[in-house]
């Protein structure tokens, strides 16, 4: 499945265009924290 997307979250962190989680390094996850509508579109859920 394509999961790139254009994030629309307005975060301060916001990585902008996602190209899937696959193509992000993990340590990006720990360093900004995803906002919900990004672990949504990506399909991953953390915990914090
Ligand atoms: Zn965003």
């Amino acid at each position: 499945m394509d999961r790139r997307f254009n994030c629309i979250c307005q975060s301060e962190n916001c990585l902008g265009y996602i190209q899937g989680a696959a193509h992000l390094p993990l340590n990006i996850f720990k360093k900004y924290k995803l906002s919900d509508y990004i672990q949504q579109k990506l399909g991953i859920k953390f915990k914090n």
